[in-house]
């Protein structure tokens, strides 16, 4: 920060010239940014000095917490030896290399190749390029579409928000673009409790959606599917344990490729390397970014398995796809620090053996209260649906955004607790210790009661 200014002065000046993604503007303008000044470890201070326990790890990147010394250093080395370098014209840098090897010997053994992006929405985009140039250079030009799911996030690009399927997004801007459709999201509170069904019964019939749409299509013009292992902006959707084996089932029947969006859940977040990991799933690319370099510095890309990456070199001529910042020097040298931290301070192990465990007996105990109509976590994700009748599981008036009161609640107590709809969402840093957890859970506990006192003097419960 080269100035320094008062909470006022800064919103102004906020309010005066910066648009903010995904954001209401006049709404803002008229409420006054909160301004983060700086952070370390899971905590963040605001312009007034408030103290804030990070439970969202910024916007799902930060995973070895703020401040961390070894990825600063990366970056400055490599800022004074060779700022930038393209990799377009037959050249390449240390770092990308590097760390390219690298992402391979993490990465599930199909994986032996990396595309760089600048961004997990980038990535994404190169998927679409991609998938559909395999299928040409096999001579099945009509493999075109890519089937993926409502309420899915892949970014925010045309491709990216096509693949999504947020409907505020695709009300916007004339989306999807062609060759992309959707199927339902295996949310069993959606589509499986009100039919009676159970978790795993609901995971087969959610799995088979996907059979369906290929059969409906025809197999022989489905490119691709596309999904998170757990849907992250979507709510924290846990899908049932037989969901992805049988979309991976499905995927092989019809030979059609699958694409694991790795954004949120690799590096990791659910206890293993990547999601597809933890859920069961063998896929033929993976997008990653966020979490690839802790968030410190943009950058973003696409594992590429041996499938397709052989066909793309032994066939391919020119992929004619790229960006400038594919490769970054400097992206790639905190990258490769980001990763060597996650090895050397083992926090892959440390999610899978001791904290995440600890964070779902945390959740088990929370589903006591009398908001909370469910729990659950995997790994560092964690959800908590709020409900009006705990009994019935019944859903609160839509009016009510009791998600939103809950997130104001938080707000006040120095928590980030993400709220999409009547579901309140955490993500933390994988540095978080026990004693850490138990603070927040403690901080999540009081915003519960302090939302449940609204809801009853409002009469919400009625
Ligand atoms: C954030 C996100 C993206 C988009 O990444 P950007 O870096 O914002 O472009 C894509 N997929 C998933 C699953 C994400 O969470």
């Amino acid at each position: 920060m080269t100035t320094t200014r008062t909470t006022a002065q800064w919103q102004a000046a906020d309010a005066a010239h910066f648009l903010h993604p995904f954001t209401d503007f006049q709404g803002l303008a008229k409420k006054g940014a909160r301004i983060i000044t700086s952070a370390d470890g899971i905590y963040l201070r605001d312009s007034d000095g408030h103290r804030i326990l990070d439970a969202m790890s910024g916007l799902w990147c930060v995973n070895v917490g703020y401040g961390q010394q070894a990825l600063v250093d990366a970056a400055t080395r490599q800022l004074k030896e060779l700022p930038f370098y393209n990799a377009f014209f037959q050249t390449a840098t240390p770092p990308a290399i590097e760390l390219a090897e690298m992402l391979a010997e993490v990465s599930p053994p199909q994986f032996q190749h990396v595309f760089f992006a600048g961004s997990g929405s980038e990535g994404n985009d190169t998927v679409v390029r991609m998938v559909r140039r395999y299928w040409d250079l096999l001579g099945q030009p009509e493999r075109q579409v890519i089937i993926s799911r409502h309420n899915a996030y892949h970014g925010s690009t045309m491709a990216g928000a096509s693949l999504g399927g947020m409907s505020g997004m695709h009300a916007q801007g004339g989306l999807p673009i062609p060759g992309i459709v959707h199927i339902e999201q295996p949310y069993w509170w959606e589509h499986g409790r009100p039919k009676g069904l159970s978790r795993d019964e609901f995971g087969l019939v959610a799995a088979r959606w996907l059979e369906d749409k290929i059969l409906e299509i025809g197999a022989d013009k489905v490119a691709a599917f596309i999904g998170e292992p757990i849907q992250g902006a979507g709510g924290v959707i846990i899908p049932p344990a037989t969901y992805w084996p049988e979309v991976q089932r499905i995927c092989d029947r019809y030979g059609v490729l699958l694409v694991s969006d790795e954004v949120i859940c690799g590096f990791g977040r659910t206890g293993r390397w990547f999601g597809c990991e933890t859920m069961g799933s063998r896929p033929d690319l993976m997008t990653f970014a966020k979490g690839v370099t802790s968030g410190y510095i943009p950058l973003g890309g696409v594992m590429v398995g041996e499938r397709i990456a052989r066909v793309l070199i032994e066939k391919g001529g020119e992929f004619n796809h790229g960006y400038t910042y594919s490769g970054h020097p400097v992206a790639c040298a905190v990258a490769l620090a980001n990763l060597k931290l996650i090895r050397e301070q083992r926090l892959v192990e440390h999610v899978h053996d001791d904290v995440g465990p600890h964070l779902a007996k945390a959740y088990e105990a929370l589903r006591d209260h009398p908001l909370v109509g469910d729990a659950e976590t995997c790994g560092l994700m964690g959800a908590i649906l709020l409900v009006k009748d705990k009994a019935r599981g019944t859903a609160f008036d839509e009016a009510v955004e009791i998600g939103m009161v809950c997130r104001g609640h938080c707000f006040r107590e120095g928590l980030i607790m993400r709220a999409v709809g009547d579901r309140m969402i955490i993500a933390p840093p994988l540095v978080i210790t026990r004693t850490q957890i138990d603070e927040m859970v403690v901080l999540i506990r009081r915003c519960l009661d302090l939302t449940l006192a609204d809801a009853k003097a409002a009469g919400w419960l009625a």
